[in-house]
């Protein structure tokens, strides 16, 4: 007789979400493990701005979710573009060029909408993401299609409430509990797991495991493995427990791993960020103004199109562009006229201030000379045309071998200000295969029996980038069908 019906390892979106799940379907007794201390719980999920990507036909489907919404934005309803799943498909397929996993894709997107209703059901309050998604130019209101609705709190309300929920619907939750190995029988099924709690190691068996205890991304030595240079050295933006411990007992025991290995999300941040997540500060370090200004590296040049895309179609590739150049840091230069579009999140940053570029520039640590010549080159390649931050206005640099394509407007607006950024590294693509069932396959093309994986563990789905709010998103639904399966005892 097994210790427990479901063992569920970790405890952010995912595993949570499979533990309400694996009780809802009937699971008698689930245990959830958190390698964490009680303190530092939840995952990189405590640490995320709590935003849910998700297809809607009409902005009227958000109503069940946001009942409230109109309180806090009035007209938000009319203000909200329709984001069909044929939208989320062509976002995912352009960001991650045309890579990303179909089947996986389409249980991501597919039962994107559902999901969210069954987690706002379970009882996380969600909101209008207005701080992440909302541009406000005048009387204008432009959410980011798709990208709109955010739990409240974001990642530490999201946190919080899963515990409660989970807690509430009789999990048992362990804290400084990590999962050290997979037992497994003679057949080859998974029947438990071997742990270290601050009383030692000791087995816990189960009819099923689900493995939800994320990537590597915290894990300097498989960051340099995996990801190579100079990735041993990127700051961590959210939890220091995800250091690979779920991919590694898998594969032990012959899982398929699948997906881009060499890939992750990684943003940029405040180059004074600390080197892990800081409980309080969670996301706010993030740096993604950037489409609004010009970004230089330490040479003084430029190197990435700032104006390519909207900041959530560019943003979580821009950290590792950032982290490889020189140093692993970039400035990015805003004017006056801009300064009131910046995120609040610049507010926890120190940003230098000058009257003139010249004395900006004499403040900053770059190559001066080349750095001077890039902006007197850049204002010299703006066109004359109606800037506009709610579209991708086409107001594009002439001439210059590295365009702005978009929001270029001169830098001739004074004070000016410089914001120093590096990359901060969020979570790996690399994971194990895993079917719709959300069962792990083996190296022999099928299931492993008893074992589950969701969250950032589930590989495949994202390469290269990764449209902004499809981590949490892609960890409900596979949760949920985790725990759900799990729960049935396949
Ligand atoms: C700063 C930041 C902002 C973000 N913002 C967003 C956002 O707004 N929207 C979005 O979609 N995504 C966002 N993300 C990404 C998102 O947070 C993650 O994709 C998501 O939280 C991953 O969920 P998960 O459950 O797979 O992993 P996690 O939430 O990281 O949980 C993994 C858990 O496993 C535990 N664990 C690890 N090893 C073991 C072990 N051996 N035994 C037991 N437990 C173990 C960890 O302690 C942790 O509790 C953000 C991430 C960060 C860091």
């Amino acid at each position: 007789m097994a210790d427990y019906d479901v063992i569920v390892v970790g405890a952010g979106n995912a595993a949570l979400a499979a533990a309400v799940s694996a009780r809802e379907q009937g699971a008698g007794r689930v245990a959830v493990l958190e390698k964490a201390p009680r303190e530092l719980r939840g995952g990189n999920t405590h640490y995320s701005g709590g935003l849910f990507r998700f297809a809607y036909d009409s902005a009227e489907d958000l109503r069940p979710l946001v009942p409230d919404a109109e309180k806090e934005v009035p007209g938000f309803f009319a203000s909200v573009e329709p984001y069909p799943q044929k939208r989320f498909w062509d976002d995912l397929l352009r960001v991650t060029e045309s890579r990303t996993d179909p089947e996986l894709a389409e249980i991501l997107i597919g039962r994107s909408y559902d999901t969210l209703r069954w987690v706002g059901e379970q009882g996380v309050r969600l909101e209008p993401a207005v701080s992440l998604s909302a541009v406000r130019v005048g009387g204008t209101i432009k959410w980011s299609p798709g990208a709109v609705i955010r739990a409240q709190h974001e990642g530490v309300g999201l946190s919080a409430s899963w515990f409660k929920i989970a807690a509430a619907r009789g999990a048992e939750i362990a804290y400084d509990t990590g999962v050290l190995r997979l037992s497994q029988d003679g057949s080859g099924r998974v029947t438990g797991v071997v742990v270290q709690d601050p009383n030692g190691t000791r087995e816990m068996t189960a009819k099923a495991v689900v493995l939800g205890c994320g990537g590597f991304e915290a894990n300097p030595e498989w960051r340099a493995r995996y990801l190579g240079r100079p990735w041993d050295h990127a700051k961590v933006r959210g939890t220091r427990y995800n250091q690979g411990d779920g991919l590694r007992m898998a594969i032990e025991i012959g899982a398929l791993v699948h997906g881009q290995w060499t890939g992750c999300h990684s943003t940029p941040i405040d180059a004074d960020a600390p080197p892990h997540g800081d409980r309080k500060l969670t996301d706010k370090t993030n740096r993604l103004s950037y489409p609004y200004g010009v970004l230089v590296n330490a040479k003084g040049r430029r190197f990435f199109d700032e104006g390519e895309d909207f900041q959530f179609y560019t943003y979580a590739k821009l950290g590792g562009i950032i982290l490889n150049e020189p140093s692993g840091v970039g400035y990015q230069i805003f004017d006056q006229k801009v300064v009131d579009l910046l995120e609040g999140r610049y507010k926890t940053g120190q940003p230098i201030v000058a009257d003139t570029l010249a004395d900006l520039v004499a403040r900053l640590p770059v190559d001066r000379e080349a750095c001077l010549d890039t902006l007197t080159r850049y204002n010299a390649a703006v066109k004359s045309g109606a800037f506009d931050a709610t579209v991708k206005d086409g107001l594009a640099t002439s001439g210059l071998p590295l365009p702005k394509s978009n929001w270029a407007q001169g830098l001739d607006a004074p004070p000016f200000v410089a914001y120093p950024v590096t990359g901060g590294i969020t979570f790996t693509f690399g994971g194990v295969r895993v079917n719709a069932q959300a069962q792990v396959l083996s190296t022999r093309w099928q299931p492993i029996p008893g074992l589950y994986a969701c969250g950032e563990m589930v590989g495949g789905l994202f390469h290269i980038n990764y449209p902004g709010g499809s981590g949490l998103m892609s960890g409900a639904v596979f949760g949920r069908i985790a725990g759900a399966n799990a729960a049935g005892g396949q």
